[in-house]
């Protein structure tokens, strides 16, 4: 299926409904944005962020006037193009490195959501952009996780820590932190274990977690199929742990797009990265502006 496909759909709608007009106007925008506001509803956006969505776009719609040579319908489009590039942050938010040697990313998130894949993605993303790179396997609850991040670091070919399940997080991310001064790595990436849903032993742990390591990104990593959930479960861990972004994964899948919409304008952090399939090479930077071109079609 075409990524946000339905969104783009209930979109074209609106658009639709100006064919033929000369100039958009109260009284001809009312039946385009109630075909917006269901769009952006049924891509399950959460209600307060649809209102303000279409409150912003109908002021400017009527203020706009008479412009030579465009069309009304395609002045509501670059109207919506615009503000859903301001919804989703307006600029990509780059990764941030510290100043001094390693830089250390911390990956939270619920289980099933893709953080141990996304864990190996990004050590081969940022060997890219010619950083060395060391993985720490956290995930202590799940044997297998152990072992995936093992063979999934070989294939990306960057080195993994592991200690096993019997000591604490906290402490494997303290000797990990210690192992990747001593091999003088540029990144530090590491994954934690992840729950069916938010527990206080969940967060006691990151919290632990987060002051051995004093990371510079603690990315929380959201399925993008939850939709507006995602954006809620990153509000929820940056009241908790305090977090610099969030990762959107599988919008490869059929997501309708609340995920992308809202997680910015509800927890006020960015999408930092997306990951788009389940290859190593399926992660890159959230461009605001080219997810609000794919939503428009
Ligand atoms: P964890 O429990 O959060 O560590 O999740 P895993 O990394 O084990 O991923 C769970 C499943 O989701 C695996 O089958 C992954 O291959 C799959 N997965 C992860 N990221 C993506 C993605 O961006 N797209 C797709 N289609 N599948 C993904």
């Amino acid at each position: 299926a075409e990524m946000f496909g339905q969104l783009t759909g209930g979109l074209e709608a609106a658009w639709s409904k100006l064919k033929g007009e000369e100039v958009l106007t109260k009284e001809n925008i009312v039946e385009p944005m109630r075909d917006i506001r269901r769009a952006l509803l049924e891509a399950d956006v959460s209600l307060p962020v649809v209102r303000r969505f279409v409150q912003a776009v109908s002021d400017q719609a009527v203020g706009t006037g008479l412009i030579r040579g465009v069309k009304p319908d395609q002045q509501l489009v670059k109207i919506v193009h615009d503000e859903l590039v301001k919804l989703m942050g307006g600029e990509v938010s780059e990764l941030v490195f510290a100043k001094s040697k390693p830089t250390v990313i911390l990956l939270a998130g619920l289980q099933g959501v893709g953080k141990t894949t996304v864990s190996a993605k990004l050590a081969l993303y940022l060997k890219k952009l010619g950083k060395s790179c060391m993985l720490i396997a956290g995930d202590v609850y799940r044997p297998a996780a152990i072992d995936q991040l093992v063979i999934l670091g070989n294939q990306v070919g960057v080195p993994v820590y592991a200690a096993g399940m019997a000591i604490k997080p906290a402490e494997i991310a303290r000797q990990g932190l210690q192992e990747a001064r001593q091999k003088n790595v540029d990144v530090v990436i590491m994954d934690t274990a992840g729950r069916l849903q938010i527990d206080k032993a969940m967060m006691d742990e990151l919290k632990e977690v987060k002051r051995v390591l004093n990371p510079t990104e603690v990315l929380l990593v959201v399925d993008a199929m939850t939709g507006q959930e995602a954006a809620a479960l990153v509000t929820t861990f940056n009241v908790e742990i305090g977090i610099t972004g969030a990762i959107l994964t599988k919008l490869d899948g059929d997501s309708r797009g609340g995920a992308a919409l809202s997680v910015k304008e509800v927890s006020g952090k960015p999408i930092k990265l997306v990951g788009r399939g389940e290859r190593m090479e399926d992660l890159e930077p959230f461009y605001p502006d080219r997810m609000a071109g794919r939503i428009l079609g």
